[in-house]
């Protein structure tokens, strides 16, 4: 099938019978990830304000070739890599179907960035499943901003949790926010990753949908400063009886004994996560008004990103419908609820992570006490 993306046109496997996904000769072209690619292409028109310098992008997992062709479309310095032979000859038809001048290389993603005589700036990796066994070649050897997709969402929010915990040597855990509990041990894992080359990895934007998590970390070469990522790890201990959670810092979790909440011992660890930011406001405001007409998720992936932007830094949200349910109450208007928030003199704010999910500097009885009617 052809399809457009952006100004881009290419070729794509078409989808079997049923499914949302096309799947060649071991081709895969995912049309649920275009508001992913079109934030992709915002974020590089943004990164090429903030850091000038950076010129050339890798696509380490490229398929299509379209986020390729989309990076080169934006006047990035364009390589797109992939193991499949059919991949890399339709990428390289879709590049010259395009016009454009973009190097297709059939080499797997950490032997080129390990071997590549080109420095790549922006390294993206999207592969199918979990992004671990790229993220060693991608930290050691970017140098400006690694893109990263992770599909595998049930071993990220201990949905699969042996498997979580293999894949991102972390304990999750499947609570009430587990869109932010998987961003939280990705992005812990990806900062534990770069920091072993001494580098800070900052995520300047992130987001999480049904399918995916995507974050854009930015690298820092001094390892004082990657010392300051490590300073911001650390574990939320979950009460599964009234939902009350706590969050500290440091690598050596701290859990109390009982939930401070109601005094129940159901309480669960999860972490080293990120606790920090996962965004920088600032660079999401810049990405947003990077969104352009020619994109087809342009309005989803600007409510979307106002929301991001909006969003508080408290490490977990909750889920308006979830404490409705648990205090046997009827869920009122969000924006209602959120007053209410306010007007007792807590903050809040709207999180991205769904549209019944919020985020609050108070504790779960002050939440409830602040909404009752
Ligand atoms: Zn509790």
């Amino acid at each position: 099938m052809r399809v457009t993306e952006g100004r881009v046109e290419f070729d794509a496997p078409d989808a079997r019978d049923g499914a949302s996904e096309g799947r060649g000769d071991g081709v895969f072209y995912n049309p649920t990830q275009e508001l992913n690619r079109d934030v992709t292409v915002a974020v590089l028109r943004a990164y090429a304000d903030r850091e000038p310098r950076a010129e050339t992008y890798l696509d380490a997992m490229t398929a299509t070739g379209v986020r390729a062709l989309r990076a080169a479309a934006g006047g990035w310095d364009a390589t797109a890599a992939d193991t499949d032979a059919d991949a890399v000859s339709l990428a390289r038809e879709n590049a010259a179907h395009n016009d454009m001048d973009v190097t297709v290389v059939d080499r797997d993603a950490n032997a080129l960035m390990h071997e590549s005589t080109t420095v790549f700036d922006v390294v993206d990796i999207d592969p199918f499943g979990t992004p671990v066994p790229f993220a060693d070649a991608a930290f050691a050897n970017a140098r400006d901003l690694v893109c990263v997709t992770a599909t595998d969402t049930a071993p990220l929010c201990g949905a699969h949790f042996e498997s979580g915990v293999r894949s991102y040597a972390a304990v999750p855990r499947n609570t009430d926010y587990h869109p932010e509990m998987g961003l939280r041990i990705l992005l812990s894992a990806m900062v534990r990753t770069a920091a072993r080359y001494d580098t800070a990895a900052r995520p300047i934007c992130s987001h999480v949908s049904r399918h995916y998590a995507r974050t854009y970390l930015e690298l820092d070469g001094r390892a004082t400063r990657a010392d300051d990522c490590i300073d911001e790890l650390g574990y939320v201990h979950h009460c599964e009886d009234c939902l009350a959670r706590e969050s500290g810092v440091g690598l050596i979790a701290d859990p109390p004994a009982d939930c401070p909440a109601c005094g129940s011992d159901r309480l669960v660890t999860a972490g080293p996560l990120w606790l920090g930011s996962i965004r920088d406001r600032e660079f999401v405001a810049a990405v947003r008004r990077e969104l352009t007409g020619d994109m087809g998720e342009a309005t989803r992936a600007d409510r979307m990103l106002r929301t991001l932007e909006a969003e508080l830094d408290e490490p977990t949200h909750y889920d308006q419908h979830r404490l409705c349910k648990e205090w046997t109450r009827s869920a009122p208007a969000m924006d209602d609820f959120l007053d209410d928030l306010r007007a007792a003199g807590f903050e809040a704010s709207r999180a991205h992570y769904g549209g019944t999910t919020f985020k609050t500097d108070a504790g779960v009885t002050e939440i409830r006490d602040a909404t009752a009617d």
